[in-house]
């Protein structure tokens, strides 16, 4: 690999003393890879060594993955950088290109690419114990970490099932709904996005077009409830002056014998819609949905796998607003970069799967992985003794107001919204709206300048930021700078 040791730069010193929270890089790593550096480029982007490996991709993925040269150069884009390394908040290509990681690989790397004490209980826990038998033999890495579950998350919220990808968990928690309440309809909101699976698609309202080619097994023509989207309200009225009329309008669906919705067995929500562009509720919504449900008899299902284990500036998001849902969905961040997730419900809730007779209704290959649970215990503990809850709080406000104070007079940028560490900006064309592939565009901008970001929203015209929660002020003022940059640059040409 291209890549070696950068020099520590004087304005990098000083970005440790100024960083909101000290952090170590220690120990060394062979390749010197500290996660503190700045972007250095040493080719194009891409360079030709990713351009190769797509090239050898492109024959032997599924096209429907990989974006590649002719379907991005239509949006004016490139091959994909193919990621060799990273630790911290940096990521290095197979070119040797240095990149800053604002999306924290879509919110993954909390506590950083490979922090060295995930790496070091991973490689222990290699060393000792890989797998388990599921659901037959569990392994003690499972047990400790359904306790740390049941300690973190709030109140009674106690039982797990582990899964590995976020989609996993969602399943559980649908199946959880549907055992727990004897009915079969779980209600979802416009613009949410819950995963890619048959079950979790069909409880997605992200993008019509992604559910209506499997419509018989995922819902496409399900309702959508009204999400709390203020800045665009699908009530057409204005918060909070509407008196939160898309919750009234969901208690009117769910009491009147003649809209149709019943057999409800409960309402998945995510806290903040991340993917869907990064829209906040308005203080008091949650809560609202939470008396709702409860009202209604019906279940809610929080699904935290976007903004738990704080990237919101709380461990989970609903605690904003001191809000239980009866069963909550975990991923992303738990596993430190191993895809491990876990639905996790209330006692008298899990306990209507029965006790298992010997072979589960529900389990799987790798359930409660033992590699996945160390690590996933590991980053619990980076999370509590490096104190990035309470980051994620402070560094999350600092960053949006100097992401809103740099936006402030670019006709393009809208205005930015998030909590904590996810932030989105929204991308608006000539015409003051949201700009189709707003997002997509400045994501490739940026990372032509050495910043690694995703876009948002059903139309691809959010930039979101999601980045490890460890990343140094210099690294994120670096950023900011360029953002404007790049945001006047987008506005000069429309
Ligand atoms: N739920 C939310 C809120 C998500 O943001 C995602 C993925 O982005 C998922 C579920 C699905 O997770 P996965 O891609 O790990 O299946």
């Amino acid at each position: 690999m291209r890549y070696g040791p950068p020099a520590r730069s004087p304005l990098l010193e000083l970005s440790l003393s100024l960083s909101c929270h000290p952090m170590s890089f220690s120990p060394q790593r062979p390749d010197g890879l500290r996660g503190d550096e700045l972007p250095q480029l040493l080719t194009a982007v891409p360079g030709p060594s990713s351009v190769a490996w797509v090239e050898r991709l492109s024959q032997v993925e599924c096209p429907a993955i990989t974006a590649r040269r002719d379907r991005r150069r239509a949006d004016g884009g490139s091959d994909p950088i193919v990621w060799a390394a990273a630790r911290g908040a940096v990521v290095v290509d197979t070119d040797g290109n240095r990149f800053v990681d604002l999306s924290g690989g879509f919110g993954v790397g909390l506590v950083g690419h490979a922090h060295p004490l995930v790496v070091e209980a991973a490689q222990r826990q290699l060393h000792q114990l890989v797998h388990g038998m599921g659901d037959l033999f569990p392994s003690r890495e499972k047990i400790l970490l359904g306790e740390k579950l049941a300690a973190i998350t709030p109140a009674d919220l106690q039982q797990s099932v582990f899964g590995l990808t976020g989609a996993d968990a969602v399943e559980i928690a649908i199946k959880t709904a549907m055992i727990a309440t004897g009915r079969s309809r779980v209600l979802a909101f416009s613009g949410s996005y819950h995963g890619m699976s048959l079950g979790a698609l069909g409880v997605s309202g992200y993008r019509d077009d992604f559910r209506s080619p499997f419509s018989s097994f995922a819902g496409a023509r399900e309702l959508r409830l009204p999400y709390a989207n203020c800045g665009d309200c699908p009530m057409r009225q204005t918060w909070p002056g509407c008196d939160t009329a898309c919750l009234r309008y969901v208690e009117q669906l769910l009491r009147s014998p003649v809209s149709g919705v019943e057999d409800v067995a409960a309402i998945i929500v995510e806290p903040i819609q991340a993917r869907g562009g990064d829209i906040v509720p308005p203080q008091g919504w949650l809560r609202q949905l939470r008396d709702l449900c409860t009202r209604a008899g019906i279940l809610l299902i929080a699904d935290e796998i976007y903004t738990g284990f704080g990237r919101t500036g709380a461990w989970f998001a609903c605690e904003h607003e001191d809000v239980v849902p009866d069963i909550l969905c975990v991923g992303k961040a738990m596993g430190g970069g191993f895809p491990i997730s876990a639905c996790i419900g209330r006692p008298d809730i899990m306990a209507a799967w029965g006790h298992s007779r010997g072979e589960s209704i529900h389990t799987s290959t790798f359930l409660g992985n033992p590699l996945g649970c160390a690590m996933a215990l590991a980053t619990i503990d980076v999370i509590e003794s490096e104190g990035l809850v309470d980051r994620a709080s402070d560094c999350g406000a600092w960053l949006l107001n100097a992401i809103t104070d740099a936006c402030a007079d670019i006709p393009c940028a809208g205005v930015p919204r998030g909590r904590g560490m996810l932030i989105g900006i929204p991308i608006l064309g000539p015409d003051g709206n949201p700009m189709p592939a707003g997002g997509v565009t400045m994501m490739q901008r940026l990372l032509s300048r050495g910043f690694i970001t995703s876009p948002a929203g059903p139309m691809g015209d959010v930039l979101s930021l999601s980045p490890p929660v460890t990343i140094t002020r210099v690294q994120l003022e670096a950023f900011v700078q360029n953002l404007r940059q790049e945001l006047h640059s987008l506005s000069d040409l429309a």
